[in-house]
């Protein structure tokens, strides 16, 4: 299968504070498969490390104030011609960009709500299948044909 992935779980260091999310249990269940990875944030520009952003009134803006809306749109468009081939994709929950089912609420606070990043809403705008790394059973089952 193809399959597309944060770039982050899959050990770059590319998060806003320069660091990963390495997730060997994830990658371990994806082994055999092509993996397409993905990172809107450094597609948009933003340099490694950054100010963390937060998508508030469906804003996205940076701990700093700056709007950044349409600079992380653009880099989810790109990454999303990257992936529109791919069986699914796998996405890094909390993350405005890439989260899925829940973000921060745009307070900088660690509040967390319901939602989804800017990436993943684009995502599923194309009818692209996606799951966050805490979906690792019904990836499991996915990759295994099930
Ligand atoms: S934008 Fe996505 S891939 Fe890039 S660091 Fe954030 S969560 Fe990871």
């Amino acid at each position: 299968m193809k399959i597309g992935i944060s770039a982050c779980l899959t050990g770059e260091k590319v998060r806003y504070d320069g660091t990963d999310k390495k997730s060997e249990e994830l990658l371990e269940t994806l082994k055999g498969h092509e993996l397409v990875k993905i990172c809107p944030e450094m597609a948009a520009g933003f340099s490694v490390p950054h100010d963390p952003i937060e998508i508030r009134k469906e804003q996205v803006l940076s701990l700093s104030g700056k709007n950044v809306t349409e600079k992380l749109y653009k880099g989810a468009r790109e990454c999303l011609e990257m992936i529109m081939e791919c069986d699914f994709v796998i996405l890094k929950e909390k993350s405005p960009s890439c989260g899925l089912h829940k973000i921060y609420d745009g307070s900088f606070s660690g509040k967390l709500i319901e939602g989804n990043g800017i990436f993943a809403r684009l995502c599923q705008e194309h009818k692209i299948l996606v799951y966050s790394e805490t979906d690792i059973e019904e990836i499991r089952r996915k990759t295994a044909g099930k």
